[in-house]
């Protein structure tokens, strides 16, 4: 019999402890958003699409060499001034691992991963050479940032 009242009272606390907490949330502000009305600001240490600041890069081709996946192309021409110009730049985002390794050893910080994490496409071609020169090269994935 006493058995039989002690679960009713420790049913009832665990029927507080449970109300409390639904209670306690029910007041503070939403950590979660109306997806994909809304949407959040990566981090700056995200790393989503490989991405060139064009004007810091010195052709150099540090970032070429240590891809483990093999997936950037870089060629260039020297000009009658001696001057270094790009032929082409190409990102293979199909390849790539999103290691940032090809952030980490430029020299420069020409290269880098952006913040864009919504990738998805309808087909495999839209991933392969990717020209880093072109400045609109993810226009169609680029997302106004929600606060
Ligand atoms: S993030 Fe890694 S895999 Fe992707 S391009 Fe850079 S080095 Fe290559
Ligand atoms: S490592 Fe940096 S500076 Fe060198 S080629 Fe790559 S992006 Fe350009």
């Amino acid at each position: 019999m006493i058995k039989y009242f002690i679960n009713i009272v420790a049913g009832a606390i665990s029927l507080m402890k449970g109300l409390f907490v639904t209670f306690k949330n029910l007041f503070s502000k939403a950590v979660t958003v109306q997806y994909p009305t809304q949407k959040l600001q990566m981090t700056e240490r995200y790393r989503g699409l490989v991405d060139l600041r064009i004007e810091k890069c010195i052709k150099c081709y540090m970032c070429v060499k240590i891809c483990p996946t093999a997936c950037l192309a870089l060629a260039h021409k020297e000009t009658a001034e001696k001057k270094k110009e790009f032929v082409y730049f190409k990102y293979n985002m199909e390849l790539c691992c999103f290691c940032g390794l090809c952030d980490q050893v430029c020299p420069t910080q020409a290269i880098y991963l952006n913040q864009i994490y919504e990738i998805a496409v309808y087909g495999r071609d839209k991933l392969r050479d990717i020209d880093l020169l072109n400045t609109e090269k993810y226009g169609e994935w680029a997302h106004p940032t929600v606060k």
